[in-house]
Formats: structure tokens, C-alpha cells, sequence
């Protein structure tokens, strides 16, 4: 294991699993994991994120590599966007998830960034992805210790936007995820990991380790995936919404960019599309803090869901 001190960051590479979470257990208040780094360091330089350990688990095989048996296929964590498309199993089994990893950052971003890092990647907001010295001009708001939200007024909740685009397209697909522990392993429900609270977006502890993203193979999905951007190049999302159906007839629509966690509403083929399509809207409590509106936005909810379903024939 390397151990040096940059800057004011303690920052450790160890290389294997344990190594890695028994650093983070002694340090659970302040550490945090690094992976392709490409949300975590931007966030860093504009002092967002105040942890001052930084735990690089770049070197760690256990977190590498994709593999299946009978009943999943398991994606490792570390597995970079841009290598998504490289694995047939993916190719064919769940191509949606290659189309929305295309639709992350940049080329360079894609042959950085990692899956597990996907998921996991802090929410965002127009108040506060800024520097410093903006924030502070501003007033700082709920989710930099300031005491009220910019964008509504309000004194209690944070509507930080959840980001990720690989997220939604998995959660389509039933996925979940493998989690490491100080007291062992546990695996959840993708959509378990988020907590909907747009200060404090994840259930897990820093300490927390994700170490592979299972999904399911005898269910023969079909899904769209659909983004809405300023322009079809680098670009965050303002709604991304996938809808899938499988073998059982069960439709899952989710959407990202609309709420402080991913909005998932679930029903069968027979149900009446359209209230899943206004339970979908009224579960999504996006606020004046985009750069599309609000109303824009949701309007374009039911718009994108209906060209996802059209796309899979529904
Ligand atoms: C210019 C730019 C454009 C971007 N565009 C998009 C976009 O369009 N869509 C999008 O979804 N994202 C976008 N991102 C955000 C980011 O690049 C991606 O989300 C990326 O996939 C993050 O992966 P990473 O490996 O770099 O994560 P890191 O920055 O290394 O980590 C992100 C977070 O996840 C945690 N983490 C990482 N791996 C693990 C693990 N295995 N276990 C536990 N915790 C872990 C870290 O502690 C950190 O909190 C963009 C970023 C930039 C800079
Ligand atoms: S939604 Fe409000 S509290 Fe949350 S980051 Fe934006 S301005 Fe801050």
C-alpha cells in the first residue's frame, strides 16, 4: 500500500478489499472513496466536497472485471464507461446501459469515469456547482451549511438534482448492487441506495463500499433510453427517463434529472399507462434550479415516456 499526504488530503491506495475497508472504517466521518475521480475531484476544486482522507480503490482487482453464472450478470464497480460496450453479455443482453453510459460527459470523461463512481456521483444544482467565492456572494444555501434553499426560499429541504445516467437505465433492469461493509456484505435494490433528501442523497456511509452491480438475466428486457440536454455533447442531464418491460409484462419507467433520487413507478402491460405516466410526474419534484424550467421540464416528462414506450412498441 502507498501512503502519502497531498496538500492538506491524506490520500491511500491500498490494494485489496480489506485493506481498503478497514482504512475507511477508521475514518468514516472524513474519508471518502476515489475511483476515476471525474465527479469527486471537480467537486473538490471548488470546495464542495470538504473530506479531507481520500481512499483510492483504482487498484483494487476484486472491484474489476464483469462475469455471470446462471442467474446474473455482475459488473464491476471499476468498470469504466467507455468498456461497457465491450462486453457481449451487455451487447445483447442489456444495450440500453451502453447507450446511456454514451451519453456521460466526454469521450475523455467515458475512459475515466466508472460505473460504481456513476451511481454514486454527488446531485447537482445551478446554486451550487459554483465556486466558492459565488456561493459565498449568494449566501451559502442548505446543502453548503447556509441556512436557506436559493432556489425555492424554503428553510428545510434540498431539491439537488440526482444525476446519473447509468442509474435509471439499471434501475430499469431490476439491478442491484453489492455493497462491502466493516461486518460484511449486504445486497440491495439499486434505487435502496438513495434517499430522495438532496443534502444528504445516499444511504450509505462513506465508509461504504460498492463493489459490483448485478443484473438479472432471465428477464429479457426491452427498454428506451431518452435525455434532455442543452446540446447532444458534454452535457448534464435535465430529464433522463428510461422505460422497460419484461417477460412478466412488468413496465418500470424511471427518471433522473427531475427529483433528488431516481423516480421509479412500476405496473403491468394491462394497467392504464397513462396514470402511470401521471404518478411518474407527481413523484418528480423538480424545482427552479436548471437550466430549463421547471414547468419545461415536467412537461417534457410525459413527452419523453411516451417516445421511450413507443420505441419498445407500447
Ligand atoms: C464535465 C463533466 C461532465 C459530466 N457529465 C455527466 C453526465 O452527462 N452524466 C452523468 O451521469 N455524469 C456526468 N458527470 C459526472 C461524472 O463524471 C460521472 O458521474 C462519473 O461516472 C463518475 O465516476 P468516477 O469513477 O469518476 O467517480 P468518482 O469521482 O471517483 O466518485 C464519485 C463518487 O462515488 C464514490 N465512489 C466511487 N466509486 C465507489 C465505490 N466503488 N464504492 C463506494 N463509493 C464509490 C466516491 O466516493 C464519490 O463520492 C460529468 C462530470 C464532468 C466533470
Ligand atoms: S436545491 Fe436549494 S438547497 Fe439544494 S443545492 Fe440547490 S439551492 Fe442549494
Amino acid at each position: 500500500m502507498t501512503n502519502r499526504i497531498v496538500s492538506e488530503i491524506e490520500y491511500n491506495i491500498p490494494s485489496t478489499l480489506e485493506e481498503a475497508i478497514l482504512i475507511a472504517s477508521q475514518n468514516t466521518q472524513r474519508c471518502k472513496f476515489i475511483a476515476g475521480g471525474t465527479d469527486i475531484m471537480p467537486n473538490k476544486f471548488q470546495g464542495n466536497d470538504i473530506t479531507n482522507h481520500l481512499i483510492d480503490i483504482s487498484k483494487i482487482k476484486e472491484l474489476k472485471g464483469i462475469r455471470k453464472d446462471n442467474n446474473y450478470l455482475y459488473i464491476g464497480a471499476l468498470t469504466r464507461l467507455d468498456d461497457l460496450k465491450k462486453s457481449i453479455d451487455i451487447r445483447e443482453e442489456f444495450p440500453v446501459l451502453i447507450e446511456a453510459a454514451n451519453s456521460v460527459g466526454s469521450p475523455i470523461i467515458r475512459k475515466t469515469a466508472t460505473l460504481g463512481g456513476n451511481i454514486l456521483c454527488e446531485n447537482r444544482c445551478i446554486y451550487y456547482n459554483q465556486s466558492e467565492w459565488w456561493r459565498e456572494a449568494v449566501g451559502f444555501c442548505l446543502k453548503c451549511n447556509g441556512n436557506i434553499c436559493i432556489a425555492t426560499g424554503g428553510k428545510k429541504a434540498c431539491f439537488s438534482e440526482f444525476i446519473s445516467d447509468t442509474a435509471p437505465a439499471l434501475i430499469s433492469m431490476n439491478a442491484k448492487v453489492k455493497l462491502i461493509e466493516p461486518d460484511g456484505e449486504r445486497i440491495i435494490a439499486l434505487e435502496e441506495l438513495y434517499t430522495g433528501d438532496g443534502v444528504n442523497p445516499k444511504t450509505i456511509k462513506n465508509s461504504t463500499l460498492l463493489k459490483e452491480i448485478l443484473l438479472p438475466l432471465d428477464q429479457n428486457f426491452k427498454c428506451a433510453f431518452k435525455k434532455l440536454r442543452l446540446r447532444e455533447s458534454l452535457e448534464f442531464t435535465a430529464l433522463t427517463s428510461v422505460v422497460s418491460i419484461n417477460n412478466k409484462n412488468t413496465i418500470r419507467i424511471v427518471l433522473a434529472g427531475v427529483d433528488p433520487k431516481p423516480v421509479l413507478v412500476e405496473g403491468k402491460l394491462n394497467e392504464d399507462i397513462e396514470e402511470l405516466i401521471k404518478k411518474a410526474i407527481k413523484g418528480s419534484r423538480a424545482v427552479e434550479n436548471d437550466m430549463f424550467s421547471r414547468t419545461y421540464r415536467r412537461d417534457m416528462i410525459r413527452v419523453f415516456i411516451n417516445n421511450c414506450l413507443n420505441k419498445i412498441n407500447i
